[in-house]
């Protein structure tokens, strides 16, 4: 099973509101959290209540900064740079959360491969987002292996390959879908967060998944 993503223009427009709507959220929010913690030292019979209070609004706060990410322009910064050196500053970056849910991370780089010209920042946030679905996929561990190769036409290919249950077909329609998730603590905004990254890169993506794994594979020119 396997889909496409294209579509550009809606995205743009989604994000550009998705950004607007946070920030419209974010300042209610701030006042709230301020008259919160004062009351929380008055009330001290009412602990529980309070921690309920505290979680949901660490989520609200979770979901916003997800979408803050979506607005497009966002002080980019793009520059040639060495994807190898980006993946392994991420790879390390999510040590501790692999090594927590023994899984291995194995990788095929090839040799020479030419810079991109990419903001370091958001493709960061790209395979992070990848890399952590896999992790979260894979509950008894496994292996994740990253491939990177140069392809015929003037782009990068990223793959990442997981050991995970794969993803139903009826699941794999709606990746992508804003908020649309399958975890009980998901925000279902990551891949859509990819999806609007990737295509500001001039970049592509496409997820492939069967009972064996998922495999997320990135394109992104070269220049
Ligand atoms: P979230 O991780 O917050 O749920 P995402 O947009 O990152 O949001 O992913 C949406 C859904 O796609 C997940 O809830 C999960 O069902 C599915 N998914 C994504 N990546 C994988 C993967 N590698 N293996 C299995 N399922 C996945
Ligand atoms: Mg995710």
């Amino acid at each position: 099973a396997e889909e496409f993503m294209n579509n550009s223009e809606k995205l743009t427009v989604a994000g550009q509101l998705a950004a607007g709507i946070a920030h419209e959220i974010r300042n209610p929010l701030t006042a709230i959290k301020g008259f919160f913690q004062i009351m929380e030292h008055e009330f001290t019979d009412k602990k529980m209540y309070f921690e309920v209070i505290n979680t949901e609004m660490e989520r609200i706060e979770t979901i916003l900064n997800e979408l803050l990410v979506l607005s497009k322009p966002q002080k980019t910064n793009y520059k040639q740079k060495n994807i190898t050196t980006i993946l392994h500053h991420v790879t390390t970056l999510l040590k501790t959360q692999t090594n927590l849910h023994n899984i291995e991370i194995t990788e095929r780089i090839d040799s020479n491969l030419p810079p991109i010209y990419c903001d370091e920042n958001q493709l960061k946030q790209v395979f992070i987002n990848f890399l952590k679905n896999s992790i979260e996929a894979m509950d008894s561990g496994g292996r994740i292996h990253i491939e990177v190769s140069k392809m015929e036409t003037s782009m990068l290919l990223v793959r990442f390959k997981d050991e995970g249950p794969g993803i139903p077909d009826h699941v794999l329609k709606r990746i992508g879908e804003p908020f649309f998730t399958t975890k009980e603590n998901g925000t279902g905004l990551g891949i859509m967060i990819c999806k609007q990254i990737i295509e500001n890169h001039r970049g592509n993506m496409h997820i492939e998944s069967g009972p064996l794994g998922t495999i997320v594979e990135v394109e992104l020119p070269i220049f």
